[in-house]
């Protein structure tokens, strides 16, 4: 049974999220997407409301579960009895960013593999820090966020 990881900040979860995840179930037997707690980056939404947000996103999946954890990555995972952690590719400067992560990652704890997966074209320039961008100007969500997370947002933005 291969157990993968799928660990980011989540802030908020997106249809760029859903996709990779999408892919994950389908490639691994169980998923645990796990949000992290990122002590340099401004939250817009409390941890474990995202936790919940993402959590009513994926009832649709049997393999799949979430939850939040701090510290190192790679400890999350082997806690987790996790071989692989996956990543989203959007582009050239993720691939950058996600190399220099993973090699340091594979220093860390070898026996952990990352593994990426392209975002869809359709959703590759959605991220988070954009539509929490978006946010700040009262600006629809609806392509970009699963409705609860629109719902959310717009609850405590109003
Ligand atoms: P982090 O703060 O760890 O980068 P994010 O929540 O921003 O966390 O992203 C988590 C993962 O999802 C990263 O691997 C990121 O590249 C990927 N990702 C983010 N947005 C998209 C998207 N639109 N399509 C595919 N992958 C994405």
């Amino acid at each position: 049974m291969t157990i993968a990881i799928y660990p980011g900040s989540f802030d908020p979860f997106t249809y760029g999220h859903l996709d990779i995840l999408r892919d994950s179930a389908k490639l691994f037997d169980k998923v645990i997407i796990a949000v992290g707690y990122n002590s340099e980056k401004n939250g817009l939404i409390p941890v474990e409301d995202r936790v919940q947000l993402i959590r009513d996103c994926i009832n649709v999946f049997d393999n799949v579960d979430v939850t939040s954890y701090s510290g190192l990555t790679v400890e999350f995972a082997k806690a987790n009895n996790a071989e692989v952690m996956i990543r989203g590719l959007r582009n050239t400067i993720d691939f950058e960013y996600e190399k220099n992560l993973a090699n340091i990652n594979s220093k860390l704890d070898n026996g952990i593999k990352t593994m990426f997966l392209l975002a869809n074209p359709e959703h590759s320039e959605i991220s988070s820090s954009a539509i929490r961008e978006l946010v700040k100007y009262h600006k629809d969500l609806t392509q970009f966020v699963p409705k609860n997370v629109q719902e959310y947002i717009y609850k405590i933005t109003r």
